[in-house]
């Protein structure tokens, strides 16, 4: 069976997670750091702090914003759970908005979405595609939506407008008019969960980029306190002879990376722009190329004149199939002994928010996408002879539920 995304696990990072055990210091410590310093290096953003998962990095953004009940954050339809899950942890509610046929939230819905009690929007760059960051950027800056805006804290006094806060989970190393993902706006989330591209098994990293007033060094320490109980000293520092003495100031949260997950990052950061990203890219347009010829395939847009992805899925689409098509054609593709995804079903879809009283019915482009889509898998080992083998299965899964793979 070709698998959908394993995680590169080679001599080198074995290597690296080894160093770190044996030197003794496994939890968050100078590997943690030096691996935070690298990534605000690589995205051109002005602080990085690393934690256990992007989830964890999306709820203390908001926390930090201070969304509570009452305020409404604006989020694609089309997106993993954890997007909304975190506003609703808040006490705050998702308002859900519909997409653009390059798979990312449309930023003529968001204007409409936007109320008095909107306080952050969430973008999501849908595999590693970056949105549409000035249109977003220049919408929250509008006269007339600062007008509405509605602060409530300090941080919200001191932003004077929404935040936004990207959802960059799948997009470290894509880049939106050459400048990369990290940079774009206010804050980004990244993930390095095991199935993304730059994985730590399991972690995160929140990307700083707040305008002036704020300074971004100190944002970072004050979110190093929230995301460790809230302890003004974290346990290097304690470790000073006689330092032993700290402070509970605040009831934190417990988000923290540890250097054993540290040490598999900074391998993985430093060969992402040598060999994980060229490698992916040759695997996009082989598939590029190997499905073309087929008018029945719809080839996902991955770089444009001002946008660049990071290659994390090759969204598929096939040209106006139902759901229940689309579910047969990859049960085919199983039967082939290829592993292929759904990215995603979308949000309102889902029991939790159906019960909630969200109804897919009203983002009718995101259900469209959606029924027609099919992830095909992309890792460091897919050769040319597995990309090849995907391809034919797809071609003739098609085939096979449609009778051609060309009407
Ligand atoms: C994977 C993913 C997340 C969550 O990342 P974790 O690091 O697992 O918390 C959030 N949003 C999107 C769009 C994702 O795909």
């Amino acid at each position: 069976m070709i698998p959908f995304s394993p995680p590169r696990i080679d001599q080198k990072i074995i290597d690296e997670v080894t160093d770190t055990l044996k030197s003794g210091w496994i939890t968050t410590g100078p590997k943690t750091k030096r691996f935070e310093k690298a990534l605000t290096a690589y995205c051109g953003n002005k602080a990085t702090l690393c934690l256990n998962s992007a989830t964890a990095g999306l709820e203390i953004m908001l926390r930090w914003f201070g969304v509570k009940e009452g305020d409404e954050v604006i989020v694609p339809a089309y997106t993993y759970c954890a997007t909304a899950n975190v506003v609703i942890h808040c006490g705050a509610k998702p308002v859900f908005v519909d997409i653009g046929d390059d798979f990312n939230i449309s930023v003529s819905e968001i204007k409409k979405a936007i109320t008095p009690n909107t306080k952050v929007i969430m973008p999501v760059d849908i595999a590693g595609l970056p949105c549409d960051m000035d249109s977003i950027n220049a919408l929250v800056n509008e006269p007339e939506i600062k007008k509405m805006f509605q602060p409530q804290t300090e941080v919200q006094k001191l932003m004077g407008r929404i935040l936004v806060l990207s959802d960059a989970a799948h997009s470290v190393g894509g880049a939106y008019h050459h400048k990369k993902v990290g940079s774009l706006t206010d804050v980004s989330v990244l993930s390095f969960h095991a199935v993304k591209n730059l994985t730590t098994a399991e972690g995160g990293a929140i990307c700083l980029n707040l305008p002036e007033p704020f300074d971004n060094d100190r944002v970072y320490q004050d979110l190093c306190i929230k995301t460790l109980h809230g302890q003004n000293k974290d346990a290097l520092a304690k470790l000073q002879p006689g330092n032993w003495r700290y402070d509970i100031v605040e009831a934190g949260y417990k988000m923290n990376m540890t250097d054993i997950m540290a040490s598999i990052g900074l391998v993985e950061l430093e060969r992402y722009e040598t060999e994980t990203l060229p490698r992916r890219k040759h695997i996009f347009s082989m598939y590029d190329q190997l499905l073309a010829p087929f008018n029945r395939v719809i080839l996902p847009l991955y770089q444009s004149d001002d946008r660049c992805s990071s290659f994390h899925l090759y969204p598929l689409r096939i040209k106006g199939i139902n759901e229940q098509q689309r579910d047969a054609i990859i049960a085919e593709i199983f039967k082939q002994q290829v592993s292929v995804n759904v990215h995603f079903i979308p949000v309102p879809m889902m029991s939790f928010y159906k019960q909630l009283g969200y109804n897919i019915n009203n983002y009718p482009n995101t259900y469209r996408m959606y029924a027609s889509e099919i992830s095909l898998p992309v890792f460091y080992d897919l050769n040319d002879e597995l990309i090849k083998q995907v391809a034919g299965a797809v071609v003739s899964a098609i085939s096979k539920v449609l009778g051609t793979a060309n009407e």
